[in-house]
């Protein structure tokens, strides 16, 4: 796909790769968060969170090539097997909670400037780290140092 795109934009010039390049984000992040190959198990702790809480905003399914960040090992994302959405809002804490003693697969939640959760069907375990913001990572590990 990309050699397709630079290959167009040698053709027809700055202004339509932008255009083109835009299309094709657009395209495939429709697709990423796509329910469709998406296990029944995980599509109904979403409805099961929806009935509860609220609508919920998926951002992400599948990832093809998917890997888990700092581990090099697959992601459940890249075999469709994660979803990761946004709860309703002021509903985060509620949603993570219920998940913890509702959700037999994976739990994952961030902090630092990202709010969405993460759940797989994959064993159950839970997990929480830093992603969307600079430096608040750091400045959280010394004082945590600090405090014990
Ligand atoms: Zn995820």
């Amino acid at each position: 796909m990309l050699r397709i795109i630079r290959a167009a934009c040698l053709a027809v010039g700055l202004f339509m790769c932008t255009a083109l390049a835009f299309t094709v984000t657009t395209v495939s992040s429709a697709e990423a968060s796509s329910l469709t190959c998406v296990p029944s198990d995980l599509k109904q702790t979403l409805s099961q969170i929806q009935s509860q809480f609220g609508p919920v905003r998926v951002v992400s399914t599948f990832r093809k090539g998917a890997r888990i960040a700092g581990s090099g090992k697959p992601s459940y994302h890249a075999s469709c097997r994660a979803v990761d959405f946004y709860p309703p809002p002021g509903k985060h804490a509620q949603v993570v909670s219920w998940l913890k003693s509702n959700h037999r697969g994976g739990v994952g939640t961030y902090s630092c400037g990202a709010g969405h959760i993460h759940i797989d069907n994959g064993p159950a375990y839970r997990w929480h780290k830093c992603a969307g913001g600079k430096g608040r990572k750091h400045a959280r590990s010394r004082s945590a140092k600090r405090a014990g």
